[in-house]
């Protein structure tokens, strides 16, 4: 048996008063993660101005100019709050100091670890964009999309009976307790605790619960017992080294619309104008996102079905940090014009290596895979046939060894590589059984 995480999304049966509180902690969950970030946007200035302060004291010879910047930056930095530490302390801090004293009533009605789990959400995405991983924190809107989750909802709020499951959401002391009905709430495993529960409220009113728990299942037993090796890209989403290939999604015209609605409601931006007008182009938007989501979920997993087939798969150990950071820019050096010319579509399609490495991560237990993975230096330039490596190997989709002349679709030839470079073998035994070495 195998330990994995899966999860479950349902429609709940809520009443007047409960769709309330709904919205209200979805409320709360936006205004802690933006004044977190908010409180970031100030920080961020101060760590500037120490920065260049550490530079300038380093220096061995300081002009007067130079002594004087110094003076003015101390100064500077007095007059400033003092910045929120990068730790969910720091956030716990933030929240007491001044979230609290902001908005006194928000500690009476909304539930305590709810307003904890917001900050900490702003936190990922601070230390993301500190890691160059992701852009500078964006505010959530009102407008889109409204999510909060939970991180710790104990198993014994949640009880199943015939076709519905009902779960009760924490509120806080004093306040009525909260049961929603989950319906066709089934789960066909034995859930072991709940890893976290999201609520996720769309601006045409929808609500949806997803629940991911720990739950133990027997692995399937793959039909082939056999290596295969995948390159993983963005031209092409995945080639395997048995020649199967995945194209990238087409989704080109679904993003020409999303770019079009984006531009019509940016004309529109900070006046009160034919407000009906934008609520429908903010629905068609997020209706939009839904359905490339879905797509891409549904490509991916198409993928990773393939790939389920066989016992051994590699794949590169990819940088992701790499591949994306050409269009955000990093702390030091931020890209000024990334979010002007941010292309959704080109960051989409190179955050959909990530997702499918978490994919076949999360579903490897389940499918009785081994996944192992390999460095991805020269995996492009080695010839698979006599294993030589040299740069102009490689002609854009065509590999042509310089040393023995084999040809090859380049992605192929590295699909290959990767399966082959990995070492593993599989060793079937006179009983029938099978090992793998490393
Ligand atoms: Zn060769």
């Amino acid at each position: 048996m195998n330990q994995v995480i899966r999860g479950i999304k349902v429609k709940p049966k809520l009443n007047v008063q409960n769709r309330h509180i709904m919205i209200m902690y979805a409320e709360a969950a936006r205004t802690i993660y933006n004044d977190v970030v908010q409180k970031f946007k100030e920080d961020y200035r101060y760590y500037k101005l120490e920065k260049e302060l550490e530079e300038l004291e380093g220096k061995e010879d300081p002009s007067d100019e130079d002594n004087q910047k110094i003076k003015e930056i101390q100064e500077e930095l007095k007059s400033k709050p003092e910045p929120m530490e990068f730790s969910r302390s720091g956030v716990d801090n933030v929240i007491k100091g001044i979230i609290f004293p902001k908005y006194p009533s928000m500690k009476k009605f909304v539930y305590s670890k709810l307003i904890r789990d917001a900050g900490y959400q702003a936190l990922t995405a601070i230390q993301r964009f500190l890691k160059g991983l992701s852009g500078f924190p964006r505010f959530k809107s009102w407008k889109y999309t409204q999510s909060f989750k939970f991180s710790q909802i104990p198993l014994h709020h949640l009880m199943v009976r015939g076709k519905n499951g009902t779960v009760k959401i924490p509120t806080p002391q004093g306040q009525p307790s909260m049961q929603l009905l989950l319906r066709g709430f089934r789960p066909e495993y034995p859930i072991l605790k709940i890893v976290e529960t999201v609520v996720k409220i769309f601006p045409d009113g929808h609500i949806m619960v997803s629940m991911s728990f720990y739950t133990k299942v027997k692995p399937k037993v793959p039909s082939k017992i056999e290596v295969i090796g995948v390159d993983i890209g963005i031209k092409k989403t995945a080639v395997l080294s048995n020649g199967i290939m995945f194209p990238r999604l087409q989704i080109d015209h679904i993003f020409q619309e999303i770019k079009l609605i984006q531009r019509k409601l940016d004309k529109y931006k900070n006046t009160r104008l034919r407000l009906g007008y934008r609520r429908k182009l903010r629905n068609r938007y997020v209706k939009l996102w839904r359905r490339v989501t879905a797509i891409r979920r549904d490509h991916i997993n198409q993928i990773v079905n393939e790939l389920s087939k066989y016992l051994v798969v590699i794949v590169e150990d990819l940088n992701l940090k790499e591949m994306t950071k050409s269009t955000k820019g990093t702390v030091d050096k931020p890209n000024p014009k990334s979010k002007v010319e941010r292309n959704i579509h080109r960051d989409f399609l190179n955050h959909t290596p990530g997702m499918f490495f978490r994919v076949l991560e999360e579903r490897k237990g389940t499918l009785g895979i081994i996944v192992r993975k390999v460095s991805p230096v020269n995996t492009s330039r080695r010839c698979n046939e006599c294993g030589y490596i040299a740069k102009n190997n490689r002609n854009r989709e065509v590999f042509k060894c310089k040393k023995c002349g084999h040809r090859d679709d380049a992605d192929l030839n590295a699909a290959k590589n990767i399966r082959d470079i990995s070492g593993v073998k599989i060793t079937l035994g006179e009983d029938g059984k099978y090992t793998v070495n490393v």
